[in-house]
């Protein structure tokens, strides 16, 4: 799958907020944003200019699409899918992104990052009901059960992950069995457990134009 492959943190900055994509270091005084809140580049500091609608639209999209780590294309994609589902269409992408296996194992406190869970996922290290799944965009659904592999038990970024959950939490929709290193899927995740600051109509706005 393609990927961004520039500077991490330039993302948060763009963005104006923290958008936890590099694990531990995110939490630590190391965080570039912490460090520089302000846009990269030449005119990062310049003062705000009136922006357009057009504008603060884009850039939700663009947030939301850095925080799950995907590239336009595959955004969109989950955006169309959104609107053929039943119920609001923002919600439903939403609910898409967090369905994502790799979100879902981030999201558990297996990884630290999505993007340190897609590598985990495709060098084969967990399965979903017995089965082997190295497909990070696979969809979890309700009753899935996901076990990380008796060989993969010893890794240092899982357990180090892992050993962080208490700080981190897990979301309701998600049950964490650590000591065995396996989790179940007890429903699918609803608005509210979506914390970032997102306002996703702002996404449907830009797309519906
Ligand atoms: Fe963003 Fe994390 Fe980098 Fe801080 S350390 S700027 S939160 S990716």
């Amino acid at each position: 799958m393609a990927r961004y492959r520039g500077a991490v943190c330039r993302q948060c900055r763009r963005e104006k907020l923290k958008l936890f994509l590099k694990g531990d270091r995110c939490y630590s005084d190391k965080c570039a944003f912490e460090r520089r809140s302000f846009a990269p580049g030449q005119h990062g500091q310049a003062r705000m200019r009136k922006v357009s609608d057009y504008a603060i639209q884009l850039r939700e999209k663009q947030k939301v699409r850095r925080i799950y780590g995907m590239l336009e294309g595959q955004f969109r994609k989950y955006f169309e899918r959104a609107e053929m589902h039943k119920g609001v269409t923002g919600e439903n992408l939403l609910q898409l992104l967090e369905r994502r296996f790799d979100n879902t194992l981030y999201r558990l406190g297996f990884l630290n990052s999505r993007s340190q869970a897609r590598q985990m996922i495709k060098h084969n290290h967990f399965l979903v009901n017995g089965r082997k799944v190295n497909i990070p965009s696979f969809q979890i659904s309700v009753n899935d059960v996901i076990t990380l592999k008796e060989k993969s038990r010893k890794i240092g970024v899982i357990n180090e992950s892992l050993a962080a959950v208490a700080r981190r939490g897990v979301p309701s929709w998600l049950e964490l069995d650590q000591d065995n290193y396996k989790a179940t899927v007890k429903s699918l995740p609803d608005r509210q457990e979506i914390t970032m600051p997102i306002q996703e109509q702002l996404i449907v706005e830009l797309y519906s134009k």
